[in-house]
């Protein structure tokens, strides 16, 4: 039975340009040369995890249930609310003249700067819908990812910074007042965190695994300054967490410090790499457990930003596990369960140890990130 998209409460962004960014073979030796007899694989960051989603909202019959939102590119003023000048002049040139690094780690490809602009221009895109109402949730299903580009230099796969982007796009083309960002990766938010460091109308959180990437990067300690001090909040958990650390982390530090700053837009940081499957990250996240933080997101949109919710599209390198992670959320955000059978059956998959207890060391973890934020948190304004 197909939904009538026109009454569908959440959207979807995706255009079929998305799939021609490319990185290029992934660098699997160190110098020079590879090793002989070693046969190419491609980068970690291909096309496959957007595609395959794509592929799986479609065959699953969920994206009946989504109105298509269309991406447009990002003007250079856009870009500009972030990114340097000479940033964006570097990935343009880099761009045309068929590729290379635009940092560290963040290698563009051939019109990989026409494809990042519509990538940035697709958060937006989501943002301007959420905000006229059509729909309350969108899913944003992009690449190149976003949350490591910072204001001068691609990093860690990311050539501009998508979900930092949209929030400057929320504040200064729509007015609004204060955005939360929640940044799930397995990977600190490092680009989005540098974004609004000193302002306190972003309430940026990243939920990580300590000590994974950026290296030195999204310690408990660093929590914004000036203004902006107390507005970041990093819960580096240890590697092996899984839906129950989450889940804690969320009801804990998330749900309350979101309560108190009352977001008028809720945008998360996506990425699937936190999950079971992961080749990056060593956590221990199910389906079930990206459908429960989706929920929260949800809630937290519903009682304090008359629903406004955008989902970002960040890592996620289990090309069999990942999408069906991406499915959980888009199908949470529409209030649609396909049914649909998972590569991992659920209900044995989300019965192992990780994913159901908080181990001591997340414990410890966890309880530390809530005193470092529970005296800071007169420092976050009642409104
Ligand atoms: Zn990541």
């Amino acid at each position: 039975m197909m939904a009538n998209p026109t009454e569908a409460i959440a959207g979807l962004v995706f255009d079929d340009r998305y799939l021609q960014h490319n990185p290029g073979l992934y660098p699997i030796w160190s110098t020079g040369e590879p090793y002989p007899f070693v046969d190419p694989v491609l980068h970690l960051s291909n096309h496959r995890l957007v595609m395959r989603t794509k592929h799986l909202i479609d065959l699953s019959g969920l994206g009946a249930h989504l109105l298509r939102i269309p991406a447009y590119p990002a003007s250079e003023n856009d870009l500009l609310r972030f990114h340097s000048p000479e940033h964006i002049a570097r990935v343009r040139a880099l761009s045309a003249s068929g590729g290379g690094e635009t940092g560290e780690g963040a290698p563009a490809g051939p019109g990989s700067y026409e494809i990042a602009l519509l990538a940035a221009g697709g958060a937006m895109a989501a943002v301007d819908a959420v905000v006229a109402g059509p729909v309350r949730h969108v899913f944003v299903n992009v690449r190149p990812p976003g949350h490591h580009a910072v204001r001068d230099r691609g990093m860690g796969y990311c050539l501009f910074n998508n979900v930092a982007l949209a929030a400057l796009h929320a504040r200064h083309h729509h007015g609004l007042g204060r955005v939360l960002i929640v940044d799930w990766d397995v990977h600190h938010g490092n680009g989005t965190q540098a974004a609004f460091w000193t302002d306190p109308d972003v309430l940026f959180i990243s939920l990580h695994q300590d000590g994974l990437y950026p290296e030195q990067s999204g310690g408990l300690d660093e929590i914004g300054e000036g203004a902006g001090a107390g507005f970041t909040v990093n819960v580096p958990l240890p590697a092996g967490c899984g839906d129950a650390a989450y889940r804690a982390a969320f009801e804990r530090i998330v749900l309350p410090l979101a309560h108190q700053f009352q977001p008028e837009l809720v945008l998360v940081s996506a990425g699937q790499d936190a999950s079971a499957m992961d080749q990056h990250g060593r956590m221990s996240v199910t389906t079930d457990g990206y459908r429960r933080l989706t929920a929260s997101m949800v809630a937290i949109a519903a009682e304090h930003a008359a629903n406004r919710l955008v989902i970002v599209q960040e890592g996620g390198y289990s090309e069999i596990y990942a999408p069906y992670c991406t499915l959980a959320i888009v199908e949470t955000l529409a209030s649609h369960r396909t049914g649909l059978a998972e590569p991992l059956d659920p209900a044995r998959f989300a019965l192992q140890p990780p994913s159901t207890t908080i181990g001591p060391s997340a414990e410890a973890a966890i309880a530390a990130a809530e005193r470092q934020h529970e005296s800071r948190s007169d420092h976050l304004p009642a409104r």
